[in-house]
């Protein structure tokens, strides 16, 4: 069910509906009981999504609050949707992200972001976390402390000697095979805090490919990141 205003009044004889600037008012008359006028707007609710949809594209048209409406996930490019619902969440078909916001959220646009970079967090840390149980027992490393993303924009990913890991956001649109490079690279680091001989050495150990996957996000990190309008 979706949020409503409810206005009863004395000389009101029918129940009423109304959507105007993505608010909906019903109007009562003072006796009827909130259960029938619940029971009236399971009928309507079809008809009020879809005047708050019309009224949400139009909105879209006026503040864009992504410079660019597609993310990749994965390289698979995915269409960016707004849309506005009852409670606020991210769906995610074969190649669209929905991304729902509640009629109650007042900053828009800010909604939007953090929910974005939510849904694309969550995806991208079960990739890591699974990749990294993997080349953790490989590499007969300890799994990390502490495992952080964030919007960095001149890192794919750190780690320090209290074995916290932090990888970049923007991973989420690399192929997998760059994205546990990048986690080899900083797992080969908590062993050697430099970019030595016997770093590289060991990387290619566990991944010998990392020369191809480095030139690819020399290449390719700048299309990686996504910005946003503020
Ligand atoms: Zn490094």
């Amino acid at each position: 069910m979706f949020e409503y205003q409810l206005k009863r009044s004395t000389r009101r004889k029918t129940v009423a509906i109304k959507v105007s600037k993505k608010v909906v008012t019903v109007y009562a008359p003072m006796h009827v009981s909130k259960t029938s006028i619940e029971q009236w707007l399971k009928i309507k609710q079809a008809w009020v999504d879809l005047q708050l949809n019309k009224q949400l594209n139009f909105i879209d048209k006026q503040q864009r609050p992504l410079k660019q409406c597609q993310v990749l996930i994965f390289e698979k490019p995915h269409t960016l949707v707004f849309k506005q619902s009852a409670s606020s969440y991210v769906e995610q078909s074969d190649d669209v992200l929905t991304i729902y916001t509640s009629t109650r959220v007042k900053k828009l646009s800010q909604k939007r972001q953090q929910l974005l970079c939510q849904a694309l967090e969550e995806k991208l840390a079960a990739y890591i976390e699974m990749r990294l149980a993997y080349y953790c027992q490989l590499m007969t490393e300890a799994l990390p402390t502490k495992l952080t993303f964030g919007a960095y924009k001149r890192k794919w990913g750190s780690c320090n000697s209290r074995r916290e890991l932090t990888f970049s956001l923007n991973l989420i649109g690399a192929p997998t095979h760059v994205i546990d490079y990048v986690i080899v690279h900083e797992l080969a680091h908590l062993k050697y805090h430099n970019h030595s001989a016997a770093f590289w050495s060991r990387v290619g150990k566990f991944y010998p490919d990392y020369k191809s996957a480095s030139a690819w996000l020399k290449q390719n990190g700048a299309s990686l990141q996504w910005e946003f309008d503020n």
